[in-house]
């Protein structure tokens, strides 16, 4: 589904990536952990062609995100993001947040975007707040919208950048709650995390990063068993 190969970027002239290749097959959850500044963020917006690379390839789907050809808007409107940062519409009730996308690039009418926008609040258990604003829930809830509204179009994949480090550790686990539920259901999913639980749970495999390298890229037993490199043995040994 997601193929990056020798994917090397540059901010300016410092390189941000270097020579990053792994894929992540249909149904398949995969971790990326490393060190901040390691470049976790900016290879995941590569992959929705939020930053542009300078070498390698990345293909979604078989579409390579960087061919000047590839309709970009309409690629990236079928990849689901996830941000830190919940990142909703705050001047838009919950509803509207998970309508407005539907109707306005889908083409979806308004009855059907909120039949949809509904079922997926009910699913992320936040139903009785379609009405609310963003400023009146939670940062947990908020980000559970966020992943509802990702998913109210129908994403042939989801990328997840640190999506519970900016919330109270107690509503940490409602987020990876569903995060966990949507992996069993075998989303494509790419996720940016130090929930070395989740990653335990769900992952099929656990890429390390670190200075803009994947130094890593094992099956969840061999990383967390015994990771081969110690850049990564030190990480573990230090969130673990
Ligand atoms: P991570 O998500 O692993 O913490 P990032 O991808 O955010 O790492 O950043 C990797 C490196 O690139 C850091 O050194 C950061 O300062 C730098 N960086 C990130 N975004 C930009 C940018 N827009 N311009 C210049 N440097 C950047
Ligand atoms: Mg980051």
């Amino acid at each position: 589904m997601i193929e990056i190969s020798k994917v090397s970027k540059w901010y300016g002239s410092f390189q941000v990536l270097t020579d990053c290749t792994t894929s992540i097959g249909k149904g398949e959850v995969v971790v990326v952990c490393g060190p901040s500044g390691s470049g976790k963020s900016t290879l995941i917006k590569c992959v929705n062609g939020l930053e542009p690379i300078q070498q390698g390839i990345i293909t979604v789907d078989g579409t390579a995100i960087n061919d000047p050809k590839t309709n970009l808007p309409k690629l990236r409107s079928r990849v689901g993001m996830v941000f830190q940062h919940f990142e909703l519409f705050p001047h838009m009730s919950i509803i509207k947040n998970l309508t407005i996308g539907q109707i306005k690039v889908l083409g979806r009418g308004e009855e059907e975007a909120r039949a949809k926008g509904m079922k997926l609040l009910e699913r992320v258990g936040l139903k009785a707040h379609a009405n609310k604003f963003p400023g009146e829930m939670s940062g947990g809830q908020q980000q559970r919208v966020a992943i509802a509204r990702a998913l109210s179009m129908d994403p042939i994949c989801m990328l997840f950048d640190e999506p519970t480090s900016a919330l109270d550790p107690e509503m940490i686990n409602e987020v990876l709650d569903v995060m966990v539920e949507l992996a069993h259901e075998g989303m494509t999913m790419m996720v940016v995390t130090h929930e070395m639980g989740f990653a335990r749970k769900v992952a099929n495999r656990v890429v390390f990063m670190d200075q803009g390298k994947i130094v890593e890229d094992a099956g969840k037993e061999e990383f967390f068993g015994q990771p081969r490199s110690e850049r990564a043995q030190q990480f573990l040994s230090k969130i673990l």
